[in-house]
C-alpha cells in the first residue's frame, strides 16, 4: 500500500461532469488500496475571471485582500470534490491550505512555503478518509492572514504535501499527457517524454512551459520528491521528473537510450521589452539603471547593451521582463532620466521568446548554430539572445513566435509521428 499525492489542475475540474470524472479516479486509487491525499486548483479559468472581477472594482486591488479573494476559488473545488466521492459511497475529507498546515511567507500573490505541519492530514489519512486540499494558498504564521502561492501554485502545493508526508509519488494531472518536447498547442508536432531530468524541467518551466510550475519542481528536487505528469482524461503512463542520479541509474540499467542533446523547446508570450535610449556610456549607469528597476519590484530576464557610438559616447541598454511588471519599471525609470541622463524609453510588448533546452548542449558543439540557421531559413529575426550551460534564448517578434516554435523543433529532430492530443482546458 503507498501514499499517494495526486494534484488536479483547473481544466480537469471545470465543470460538475468533469469534478465527478475526477472523483472516480480518486476512489479508483483508494480501491487499489492506497492512501490518497489530493491538492485541487479552482474550477476552470476561476482564477482569471477572479482577477478580472477584481480589476473592475479596483486599480490596484489591495493584496491581502486579493489573496482571500483567489483562495476562494480551490475552495468551492475542494468542497465540491469531497461531496463527489461522498456520493460515490467512500469517505473523504475537504480543507483549505491553512486548515492543511501549508504555513507561508508574508509575500501576498507569490508567498514560498516555509513550513508544513499537516497534523489533520494525517488524522484524516489514519481515520480512513480521502483527504482533499485547497491548493495554491497557505496562511502566514505572524499576520495570521491567507496568502496565495502565484499562478500555478497548485503544483507546489501537491509537492510540498508529498515531501511532508513522504509519500512514494506525487502525480501532476492536467490537459495534456506528460511534458512534451514543446507545448502541443503551439507545435502539434510534440512529442511526449517518458522522462525529463529536474533540471531540463526547471529551464523549461522558467522559460513558459506551464505544465508543471518552477517552484514545485524546485521544491521535489530539493526534498527528493517523485513527480509523475500526466493527463486526467487518460490512463497512459505520462513524464517523470527524475534526479540525475536516477537518471544516471536507469542509463546504466540500460532502460535508455542515449540522452538526445535537446529535450524541449519552449515558448513565453509574457514578457516585454524595455530600451533606454542614449544612456552615457561611463562606469556606473547600468547600475543606477537596474537599481531603479529592480526597486521598481520588477523581475529583469536578458539584458542587451549595444556597442556605444564613438562620436555620441552614449548607449543603448535593452532588457525584457513580464509584462506585468513593465508600467512599474518605466514609470520608475521616467522619474529618474534626468539624474540618469538618458534620452527616452522605449516599450515593446509584442514580443515573444523561444528557448531550446537540453543537458547534453554542455558537450555538444553547433547547438546553437542549428538554432539560427533554422530561424534564418524561415525568415525569423533574432532580437536578443542569451545563454545558460544548457539553455539558450532568443527573443523574436511576438507574432513570429509559433513558426520559429516549429521550425525550430523540426530542426533539432524532435517533431513526432502523429499530432499530440490536448483534452481539454482553454490554454488561458
Ligand atoms: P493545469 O490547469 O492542469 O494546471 P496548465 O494549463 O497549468 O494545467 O498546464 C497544462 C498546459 O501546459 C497544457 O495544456 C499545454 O498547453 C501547456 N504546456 C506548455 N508547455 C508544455 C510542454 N512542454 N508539455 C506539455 N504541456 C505544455
Ligand atoms: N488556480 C491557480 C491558478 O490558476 C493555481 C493553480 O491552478 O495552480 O493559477
Ligand atoms: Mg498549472
Amino acid at each position: 500500500m503507498a501514499l499517494i499525492v495526486q494534484k488536479y489542475g483547473g481544466s480537469s475540474v471545470a465543470d460538475a461532469e468533469s469534478i465527478k470524472r475526477v472523483a472516480k479516479r480518486i476512489v479508483d486509487t483508494r480501491r487499489g488500496g492506497h492512501d490518497v491525499v489530493v491538492a485541487v486548483s479552482a474550477m476552470g479559468d476561476t482564477t482569471d475571471e477572479l482577477l478580472d472581477l477584481a480589476a473592475q472594482v479596483a486599480p490596484i486591488p489591495a493584496p491581502r485582500e486579493l489573496d482571500l479573494l483567489l483562495s476562494s476559488g480551490e475552495r468551492i473545488s475542494m468542497a465540491l470534490l469531497a461531496m463527489a466521492i461522498h456520493s460515490m459511497g467512500f469517505e473523504a475529507r475537504s480543507f483549505t491550505g491553512s486548515q492543511a498546515g501549508m504555513m507561508t511567507d508574508g509575500t501576498h500573490g507569490a508567498a514560498r512555503i516555509v513550513d508544513v505541519e499537516p497534523s489533520r492530514v494525517r488524522e484524516a489519512l489514519d481515520e480512513g478518509a480521502i483527504v482533499i486540499v485547497a491548493g495554491f494558498q497557505g496562511i502566514n504564521r505572524d499576520s495570521q492572514d491567507i496568502t496565495t502561492l502565484g499562478r500555478g501554485g497548485s503544483d507546489t502545493t501537491a509537492v510540498a504535501l508529498a515531501a511532508a508526508l513522504g509519500a512514494d509519488v506525487c502525480e501532476i494531472y492536467s490537459d495534456v499527457d506528460g511534458v512534451f518536447t514543446a507545448d502541443p498547442r503551439v507545435v502539434p508536432r510534440a512529442r511526449k517524454l517518458s522522462h525529463v531530468s529536474s533540471e531540463e524541467m526547471l529551464e523549461l518551466a522558467a522559460n513558459g512551459a506551464k505544465v508543471l510550475y518552477i517552484r514545485a519542481v524546485e521544491y521535489a528536487r530539493r526534498h527528493g520528491v517523485r513527480i509523475h505528469a500526466r493527463s486526467t482524461f487518460s490512463s497512459s503512463e505520462g513524464t517523470w521528473v527524475l534526479g540525475g542520479a536516477r537518471l544516471a541509474e536507469l542509463a546504466a540499467e540500460g532502460d535508455q537510450m542515449e540522452e538526445p542533446i535537446v529535450a524541449g523547446v519552449a515558448t513565453d508570450l509574457s514578457q516585454a521589452k524595455i530600451t533606454i535610449i542614449g544612456v552615457p556610456d561611463i562606469p556606473g549607469k547600468a547600475a543606477e539603471i537596474f537599481k531603479i528597476v529592480a526597486k521598481s519590484g520588477a523581475n529583469v530576464d536578458m539584458i542587451v547593451q549595444n556597442v556605444s557610438a564613438a562620436a555620441t559616447g552614449r548607449t543603448d541598454i535593452s532588457f525584457t521582463l513580464p509584462k506585468t511588471d513593465a508600467a512599474a519599471a518605466l514609470r520608475a525609470l521616467a522619474a529618474e532620466q534626468a539624474d540618469v541622463g538618458f534620452e527616452s524609453l522605449v516599450h515593446d510588448d509584442q514580443i515573444g521568446k523561444l528557448s531550446v533546452v537540453g543537458a547534453g548542449m554542455r558537450s555538444h558543439s553547433g547547438v546553437s548554430a542549428t538554432l539560427f540557421e533554422a530561424l534564418s531559413a524561415a525568415g525569423v529575426n533574432i532580437e536578443m539572445i542569451s545563454t545558460s550551460e544548457i539553455r539558450i534564448s532568443v527573443v523574436v517578434r511576438g507574432d513570429e513566435l509559433v513558426e520559429a516554435a516549429r521550425v525550430v523543433h523540426t530542426a533539432y529532430g524532435l517533431d513526432g509521428g502523429d499530432d499530440a492530443t490536448v483534452y481539454a482546458g482553454s490554454g488561458r
